[in-house]
């Protein structure tokens, strides 16, 4: 087995916490080696498993080794393997711990490494060991919480990404031309904001960092959403509560356990509900969530929630409804479109509160027109038959105006039910 110094990884435990793609970086280059080489090195520790992966890694780039899969695992492995450092500390510096309750979402990930010029520029100067944080490789992290400026990159002597799995002297140090990463152009502006960019997602490192054993389960947001569906279905608010959920979830995560959530989608999530997206991962429903005022926020531009009715409960607008289809007559069941206008609500919005009854109005209908309609044609098929069996010539002209002066027919079906029975007369 391949034993390699040991290399502190860097702010264990802290949203400050340093990224697989870094530390293997450093690791690299503590040994001399090349990453390929390195990589190599880990794997001749495998006891001579299947290394498949370790021959798709020279196409990857090093800033994909913290995202969600089977590449980021046996990659943990391995360097668990050759350095003892424990699997959950090696997992908490990517976010495997996600690899069950979100599918891949690589917008959301940096394609190429990217830092904070003052965060290792300070490093430097403290002469203190420098390092990628785990931070800096999501997209919408695009400041540095601790010194407002902006995460970068690209080398701003050369303006090249730092992507090459070669012999790194230093993760601080750029790969081509070898200046520091933390030197700033000449002319440039220092762009700086002090709107943390991305809070949740420094919170949900933080959470990673500090419980390493930690793994979100496949469900969680769908037990939170769905419950708290339940909770405003229950307090008759749950139109405001639906509209308030982002589009790409609802209602298909109430629907289905199942459904694919990317880390965008559940942070847009987390703030719709109002909620820590760590809670959300874990399905953690607390009671303080469930009477949320959903309201106003995230509404479909036009859409006024004043001018529709309140539902009220389920149990409610059952009793609505039983009530308005008993006052229909027995062979002309009404459409859905209609007992949803006569109760002041869209159609939908019956649907999602009483699917089982919504489905039985549409059955009812659609058997009670089918009825009709045979019964129409019946009593057409009738009428023709008894005014030809009058015995004296009545012309076809004649015929189809004194039946539509009865208004109970169309004229094509007037036409067609007397061509039938003349002329299928005459051929039989
Ligand atoms: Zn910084
Ligand atoms: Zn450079």
């Amino acid at each position: 087995m391949t034993r390699l110094y040991l290399v502190e990884p860097q702010g264990i435990g802290t949203v400050e916490v340093e990224s697989l793609s870094s530390y293997v970086v450093r690791l690299a280059s503590t040994h001399c080696a090349s990453i390929g080489l390195l990589l190599a090195a880990v794997e001749s520790g495998n006891g001579g498993e299947d290394a498949a992966w370790i021959r798709t890694l020279p196409q990857v780039p090093i800033a994909t080794f913290i995202r969600p899969n089977g590449t980021t695992r046996s990659l943990v492995e391995a360097i668990h393997r050759s350095t003892g450092i424990s699997i959950p500390v090696l997992s908490s510096m990517t976010f495997l711990s996600t690899e069950q309750a979100l599918r891949r979402s690589s917008n959301v990930f940096a394609s190429h490494l990217r830092w904070c010029r003052e965060c290792l520029r300070e490093w430097s100067e403290q002469g203190a060991i420098p390092y990628l944080k785990l931070a800096w490789l999501l997209t919408d992290v695009t400041t540095c919480h601790i010194h407002h400026c902006e995460i970068v990159g690209t080398c701003a002597i050369c303006d090249r990404r730092q992507s090459g799995h070669d012999l790194w002297p230093s993760v601080d140090i750029c790969l081509y031309c070898g200046a520091p990463l933390s030197a700033a152009k000449p002319d440039e502006i220092r762009v700086q904001s002090w709107q943390p960019a991305a809070p949740e997602l420094l919170s949900l490192i933080q959470f990673i960092a500090a419980n390493p054993e930690i793994t979100f389960p496949g469900a969680g947001a769908h037990r939170v959403t769905s419950a708290l569906y339940n909770e405003a279905l229950r307090a008759g608010h749950w139109e405001e509560f639906a509209r308030s959920l982002p589009r790409c979830v609802y209602p298909k995560l109430i629907q289905h356990p199942n459904h694919p959530l990317t880390l965008g989608t559940v942070v847009e999530l987390a703030r719709a509900l109002r909620m820590p997206l760590t809670d959300l991962l874990l399905g953690r429903v607390k009671e303080t969530n469930v009477i949320l005022p959903l309201r106003e926020r995230a509404l479909a531009p036009g859409v006024e929630l004043n001018r529709r009715r309140r539902l009220g409960t389920r149990e409610d607008m059952l009793a609505k409804v039983n009530a308005y289809l008993q006052q229909c007559p027995a062979d002309r069941r009404p459409s859905l479109r209609a007992t949803a206008m006569h109760l002041g609500i869209s159609v939908g919005g019956l649907q999602h509160l009483l699917p089982a009854v919504a489905k039985e109005i549409v059955r009812a209908n659609r058997q009670s027109r089918e009825t009709q309609a045979s019964d129409a044609s019946r009593r057409l098929k009738e009428r023709v038959t008894e005014i030809v069996s009058w015995g004296f010539p009545v012309s076809r002209k004649a015929m189809l105006r004194e039946l539509l002066a009865e208004a109970q027919w169309s004229k094509n079906a007037i036409r067609a039910a007397i061509a039938f029975e003349l002329d299928g007369e005459r051929t039989a």
